[in-house]
């Protein structure tokens, strides 16, 4: 089969024909279909994180194919069906995080493309309880990217307190950012969308945000201030200076959603303000699988729109150099039929 690995965290991904794997009792083999390139993946191969993956690896976290075959030991999945693979690779499942609905805090998790081999190729394993499965009718172009940016920030907005008559920030308008924004008008909430590409900022408009602020040339804080600050800011921007703006933007009482991950990200807090503002700073990883389910009968009946372009698995490293220079629509799917 074809994979793209990650041989060194400073080498572009090569590709390379590698044996079909063969699923332990627990696993199944998936074939891929669509595979969603997540920024995470860009992080993972330049080894961003304090806590990084072990060359080689195989990236990808959006992946949407169909089981091939199942391991004795798998009861809630069949082969032939459509299953995507997500992020949490698995959890112990017996913790308190894991059966009190936070598996995705669970200290004993794998993650996929990141601390197992993940889905940039035409076959990868996964743990037969924790694939999703992907509802009759869903294209799997669409599937792929809400396997990661559509549950991100699905349960971002939920921990966001996002309800109508608030105001919601969403800072960053890329793959998770344009989910991001339906996510929160879906809750009701007035939206304002901030990024920093006229593509961008004009496809906030065409996805109904109700302000829409350009951070190059607008001062995000005050800009938001003027409307009467935001209840919740979500900040999906890779980039520390937008952490710093959307707390800025916050009204008294409101909260800041951490999710971007920059290489090195901090944010400095002055405590004065924080305590005097009761202001709430959070940090969002990923969704469950029922946040999954449920972002998957959302899509299914309508209510949301990936916007996302094709590609080759060969074009992974010019994939890469796009997302960087932000010359993409929103999300970048290698198309693996
Ligand atoms: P992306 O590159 O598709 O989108 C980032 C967007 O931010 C782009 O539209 C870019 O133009 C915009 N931007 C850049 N600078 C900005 C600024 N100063 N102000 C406003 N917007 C700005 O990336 P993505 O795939 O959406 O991922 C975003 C981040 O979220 C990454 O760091 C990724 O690792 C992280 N992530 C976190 C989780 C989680 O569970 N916490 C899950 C998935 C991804
Ligand atoms: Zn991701
Ligand atoms: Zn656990």
């Amino acid at each position: 089969m074809k994979a793209a690995v990650v041989k060194d965290f400073t080498a572009p991904l090569e590709i390379q024909d590698r044996p079909v794997p063969e699923p332990a009792p627990h696993q199944v083999l998936v074939r891929i279909e669509a595979s969603g390139l997540c920024h995470t993946d860009i992080h993972a191969a330049h080894g961003d994180w304090p806590v990084k993956p072990s060359p080689p690896f195989v990236p990808g976290h959006e992946g949407v194919g169909i089981v091939e075959a199942a391991g004795q030991a798998v009861r809630h999945v069949a082969v032939g069906e459509r299953v995507a693979i997500a992020w949490l690779a698995d959890a112990c499942g017996r913790c308190d995080q894991c059966v009190s609905g936070w598996e995705t805090l669970c200290l004993r998790q794998h993650n996929s493309g990141y601390s197992v081999d993940g889905a940039y190729a035409e076959y990868a394993l996964a743990h037969g309880d924790y694939v999703v499965p992907v509802p009759e009718g869903l294209d799997p172009l669409d599937a792929a990217p809400l396997s990661c940016a559509g549950v991100t920030t699905y349960k971002a907005v939920k921990v966001s307190g996002a309800r109508p008559g608030t105001r919601v920030l969403v800072s960053g308008i890329g793959g998770l950012g344009h989910l991001a924004l339906q996510y929160a008008r879906i809750s009701g909430a007035e939206t304002i969308a901030v990024d920093v590409t006229d593509d961008k900022l004009a496809l906030a408009r065409e996805l109904g945000a109700d302000h829409v602020i350009d951070a190059r040339t607008q001062d995000v804080a005050a800009e938001v201030q003027k409307l009467g600050g935001a209840h919740a800011a979500i900040a999906l921007a890779v980039s520390n200076a937008s952490f710093q703006a959307a707390y800025g933007a916050l009204r008294r009482g409101g909260t800041l959603v951490l999710v971007a991950l920059p290489a090195g990200g901090r944010l400095e807090l002055p405590v004065f303000d924080t305590v005097l503002n009761g202001t709430s700073v959070i940090g969002s990883i990923v969704g469950t699988r029922e946040d999954l389910a449920e972002v998957f009968r959302l899509h299914a009946l309508g209510r949301t729109t990936v916007i996302r372009e094709s590609r080759r698995l060969e074009e992974v490293n010019t994939c890469f150099e796009d997302i960087l220079s932000g010359r993409v629509t929103a999300r970048l799917v290698f198309d693996l039929t």
